[in-house]
């Protein structure tokens, strides 16, 4: 069902300000940057083997990102996992008693279709089920 570990999301402050040192420090190539409305956040992508990273920048203090930050600081905000059939891993995650803060998959960055568990689901870590279409 989970196909792998398709991308470690991480809350920064600023792009501008972290950036040099994953792309020039670790070398990691910068695959893409783009602003995810639906989540008030600007993403930049950077390839790490076979997985990827996920830098977030609020674009707005309501962002979840933002208030995230406020919270706890900049660091890991959750891990992605690649799924086919996204709707249907949402299902069986319910028939299983896990709680869905998204019980639609929505919009997230690359095109990709998302859906987050609760924290409270896998012992504070915030799950993402994530699908690329085509
Ligand atoms: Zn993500």
């Amino acid at each position: 069902m989970i196909k792998k570990v398709d991308h470690i999301g991480i809350a920064v402050k600023s792009l501008t300000d972290v950036l040099p040192f994953y792309t020039d420090v670790l070398g990691l190539p910068l695959l893409k940057i783009e602003e995810v409305e639906s989540q008030k956040v600007k993403v930049a992508f950077l390839q790490a083997g076979e997985t990827k990273l996920e830098l977030l920048e609020p674009v707005s203090s309501e962002s979840t990102i933002a208030k995230f930050i406020d919270k706890r600081g900049e660091g890991i905000h959750h891990v992605a996992l690649g799924v086919e059939s996204i709707e249907a891993r949402i299902r069986e995650m319910k028939e299983k008693g896990i709680r869905m803060i998204d019980e639609e998959p929505r919009p997230g960055a690359g095109g990709a279709q998302i859906a987050f568990m609760h924290p409270k689901a896998a012992s504070g870590v915030l799950v993402e089920l994530c699908e690329k279409k085509g």
